[in-house]
């Protein structure tokens, strides 16, 4: 059984088999306790192991990092932490971990440390926490859109299109890095590559999400995303996982609606199902993290104009590192400024100029300003990035040309605009931002398995 099946369990007297690995062991020579953990759940089970029915030489190796089965009575517990508890009958050591070299001794350790050992991470309770919170918040994306009526739409991962993200993308090649075939201005032939054309790994599954979009009237990715961008912040990886709604028929302000619905809903979902381990980060890491969460369901995001949000930044008193003009982008200081310091609530920023935006934005009336809306959360900043897309081709085929962009090799995408187009709009949530804001855990290195980031592929 399961250990979080076997503590809320009251069936006293039953026999049981569980499997998991020590935690710790401590006792004296007639009677020794171990706390076991099998990842169902934070907490552990109490094993109580009586010394007289027992070979010493077995339990002197059942010590932290060992992995053991134990068969025995379920037992009410006089503990004041635990109801139950098993009284082994047998045991057995599937493999020991020598305390002499297993990392994980029982003292705390420092995050940057337990990122070294990424491999073995996952066996502490704060990783424990993590990787089942950020499951369950998978869970709830899916469940989500499956009742919205989205279908879940697989976006390429290698792909041919560069359109979006240039510069800041892995190239994938099968190419000789020592002797690749050139042209004969010297340049590399990638017509002799695998696809016969250059490849990368995709920064966004948006272009291909908006065909579907223009077909399936909603839909929505969630899948790895790659950005070769040097980044070597608290909220960046050079892997990370995005979910990327498109729909048909939605204008800003629907994608604005959506975007909060769904944040409440998926912080919602955590604090319903994920107590215990949001219980257990909180107290660790962040005392304030389920007022937090709470906070942020209760409350209407609030929604300004880029051109309010300056105003705003230019009035207040506070020195920012980066000056703020209409024009400029905002930064990671002056988002989290709106959101902590002035709003004390979410904000999403909309209509930003166009300049600063990508070209699949829908322009405004005014010609300046673009359809974009960025959702900002307190500690994150930028949590959301989404807009109205421009349907008219047009002003597509304008902003394409403006920024001298391969249109040729946007064809396909156009295509949407010259057949059956339609208003459409989405966003991209990045699911680690999200799980940053949902753990309180401080950075992103630290909400997925086996973080990617400059100078570090390990694992
Ligand atoms: P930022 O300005 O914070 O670098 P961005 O504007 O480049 O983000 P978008 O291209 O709008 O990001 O991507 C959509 C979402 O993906 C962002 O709102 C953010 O949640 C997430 N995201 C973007 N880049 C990263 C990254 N390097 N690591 C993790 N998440 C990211
Ligand atoms: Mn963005």
């Amino acid at each position: 059984m399961r250990i979080k099946e076997l503590l809320s369990s009251r069936e006293y007297g039953s026999e049981v088999t569980v499997k998991g690995w020590v935690r710790t062991r401590r006792g004296n020579k007639n009677i020794t306790f171990v706390a076991l953990n099998d990842g169902s759940i934070i907490h552990n089970i109490q094993v109580v192991i009586d010394m007289s029915r027992f070979d010493e030489d077995l339990i002197k190796l059942i010590t932290t990092g060992s992995c053991i089965a134990v068969t025995g009575k379920l037992t009410e517990s006089p503990g004041k932490e635990q109801h139950v508890e098993i009284h082994a009958d047998s045991i057995k050591l599937y493999g020991t971990a020598d305390p002499e070299v297993y990392p994980l001794q029982k003292k705390g350790h420092t995050l940057e440390f337990l990122r070294e050992i990424a491999h073995l991470r996952p066996r502490t309770n704060t990783f424990g926490a993590v990787l089942r919170i950020r499951h369950a918040m998978s869970f709830a994306v899916h469940k989500y859109f499956n009742d919205h009526g989205f279908f879940y739409l697989h976006t390429p991962i290698i792909t041919g299109s560069d359109a979006e993200g240039a510069g800041e993308m892995f190239r994938v090649t099968i190419l000789d890095p020592k002797n690749p075939p050139l042209l004969e201005d010297g340049s590399v032939n990638f017509a002799e590559d695998f696809f016969g054309r250059e490849t990368n790994l995709t920064v966004s599954g948006q272009l291909e999400g908006e065909l579907g979009a223009l077909a399936l009237s909603s839909i929505y990715t969630f899948g790895p995303t790659f950005r070769a961008e040097n980044s070597n912040t608290p909220r960046h990886l050079a892997e990370f996982w995005m979910i990327e709604p498109e729909m048909a028929f939605y204008e800003i302000e629907d994608n604005m609606n959506l975007a909060e619905d769904f944040l409440k809903y998926l912080i919602r979902y955590a604090l319903e199902n994920c107590s215990a381990d949001l219980e257990f980060l909180s107290g660790m890491y962040d005392k304030e993290l389920i007022d937090r969460l709470n906070f942020v369901v209760n409350n209407q995001f609030e929604r300004i104009t880029y051109t309010r949000a300056v105003d705003i930044l230019q009035q207040s008193a506070e020195k920012f590192e980066f000056p703020v003009s209409w024009g400029v982008d905002l930064q990671t200081e002056h988002e989290r400024y709106l959101v902590e310091r002035h709003f004390k609530k979410p904000v999403i920023v909309t209509d930003y100029p166009k300049e600063i935006k990508a070209f699949y934005m829908k322009l405004n009336d005014d010609g300046k300003t673009v359809r974009g809306m960025d959702v900002l959360f307190p500690k994150i900043g930028e949590i959301i990035g989404g807009s109205q897309r421009e349907e008219e081709l047009e002003k597509l085929e304008g902003r394409i040309k403006a920024l001298k962009l391969p249109e040729k090799e946007l064809g396909w995408y156009l295509d949407t605009r010259k057949f059956g187009t339609a208003p459409h709009s989405g966003f991209g949530l990045g699911f680690e931002r999200l799980l940053l804001f949902v753990t309180g855990m401080a950075n992103i290195r630290d909400v997925i398995p086996f973080p990617r980031f400059p100078k570090n592929a390990d694992f």
